[in-house]
């Protein structure tokens, strides 16, 4: 399989070529040149490895041995994935049993053994976060001390546990307290990465050979596939039906994998992409315009997203919008209704949910069709200081998330330019 840009005036790559990129030459967004098909029937291992294997051999044959992916899955998913059933005719999808209790943490651990089987010189990953994109980064790159992963994170802009779980790692994840905002995190990571002449001039070239690892990388997107793939199939087998897809949105990255493992013929009936008060996408499925604006804070702070990465590739896949539109929708919750949502979700769902998940489960509650799952893209303990006041309770922190708190924290400050970035990547500032 090679990879093409959706702006089709790049080179056909490898996989391996496409991760190192992140981009395309000319700017586009890397995705696979053909779509095999793969019949449900035609899955008879119905473990979420067994799912796994079977999803993305088509798409990696070219790059690794069957021997090698089954390897390669085995190590990164070491923990559960359950799809748990609920009343009404829905299932609730839990992706975040990793180890820093978001799915990120999924594609991560994917695209870090994915580049430590087929890299062998070091490399430096660098990413923007505002949240969970940097933990789940750092925490995938830490065992693997050929690379270093480097964070740069708003001091101002993040909670203390997020905090935690920016800073907790090894020698080889240097993670930066940029006195600025999450756009001066983004800004400096595009310069860097995009830039050879500022690259250069602040002596980084001859040192380090960069890596994004930010989620238009189509190393995250494509073991995104898997557990859609795997609920889907689950969920057929046990109910009979297959089911639609409700999935919490900011970048588009976790909805795309979806359209992706519809588009391979799993048993996906429909996609509904829950976003939050950034109505981007819901105004784009009403109007048919795509009208990109500045994001607006909610309380599902991952998805304050007002120019979705990967929309681009969602119009790469259905360019007929009447098309897109048969097979999915999109839904805007406000904040108010975020809360209610998570104070009433013990009552009528026996849930607790994360203030993202609970964007998808007002969207499941608007559906007048049976048969849903609602994907759930973050522990709810994760936002605490969100989910505390409204169940009127404090929740139990997970074992995978106390584990991290016992670890020392450390980060290098610095302030929001290249000088002060290059310096500490360069060792020049002390901790
Ligand atoms: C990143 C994130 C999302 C949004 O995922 P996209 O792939 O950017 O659409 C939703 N929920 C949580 C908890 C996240 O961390």
């Amino acid at each position: 399989m090679k990879y093409i840009s959706t702006r089709h005036a790049a080179d056909r790559v490898s996989f391996l070529e496409a991760v190192e990129r992140g981009l395309a030459v000319d700017q586009g967004l890397y995705v696979p040149e053909s779509w095999p098909l793969i019949q449900p029937g035609e899955i008879t291992d119905h473990s979420f490895i067994g799912i796994a294997q079977k999803i993305l051999s088509p798409f990696l044959r070219d790059e690794l041995t069957a021997h090698e992916l089954h390897s390669l899955l085995k190590s990164a998913y070491d923990f559960q994935i359950p799809l748990r059933y609920l009343k009404n005719d829905t299932a609730v999808l839990e992706l975040f049993h990793g180890p820093t209790a978001a799915f990120k943490d999924i594609a991560a651990r994917f695209l870090a053994r994915f580049m430590n089987l087929k890299i062998s010189e070091q490399r430096t990953i660098l990413v923007a976060t505002s949240g969970d994109t940097g933990g789940a980064v750092a925490s995938a790159f830490d065992e693997f001390k050929k690379f270093r992963a480097v964070v740069l994170f708003p001091r101002n802009g993040v909670s203390p546990l997020q905090r935690q779980q920016l800073t907790c790692w090894s020698d080889n994840v240097l993670s930066l307290e940029v006195n600025g905002s999450f756009d001066d995190c983004q800004r400096l990571v595009k310069t860097i990465l995009g830039d050879a002449q500022v690259r250069e001039q602040f002596g980084l070239a001859s040192k380090f050979r960069f890596t994004s690892a930010n989620s238009i990388n189509i190393g995250r997107l494509l073991p995104q596939m898997i557990y859609h793939s795997a609920a889907a199939i689950w969920y057929q087998q046990k109910t009979g039906h297959a089911p639609g897809l409700i999935i919490p949105t900011g970048n588009l990255g976790d909805a795309v994998a979806a359209f992706w493992a519809r588009k391979i013929g799993m048993p996906i009936r429909e996609i509904t992409i829950a976003t939050n008060a950034n109505t981007t996408l819901s105004n784009f499925y009403r109007t048919g315009r795509y009208e990109p604006r500045p994001s607006i804070r909610t309380l599902a702070n991952a998805m304050d997203v007002g120019a979705p990465s990967n929309f681009e590739r969602l119009s790469d896949l259905h360019p007929d919008v009447h098309e897109l539109k048969k097979i999915s929708s999109a839904v805007s919750v406000l904040d108010d209704e975020i809360r209610h949502a998570i104070r009433h979700g013990k009552a009528d769902w026996g849930e607790i949910w994360c203030p993202h998940t609970a964007t998808a489960a007002v969207a499941r509650e608007r559906m007048k069709t049976p048969h849903w799952i609602i994907v759930s893209t973050a522990h709810p303990a994760k936002f605490s200081e969100i989910v505390n006041p409204l169940i009127g309770g404090e929740i139990e922190m997970p074992p995978n998330l106390a584990q991290l708190f016992e670890r020392p924290s450390r980060s290098t400050p610095v302030d929001a330019t290249i000088d002060s970035v290059a310096d500490a990547l360069l060792g020049k500032t002390s901790h």
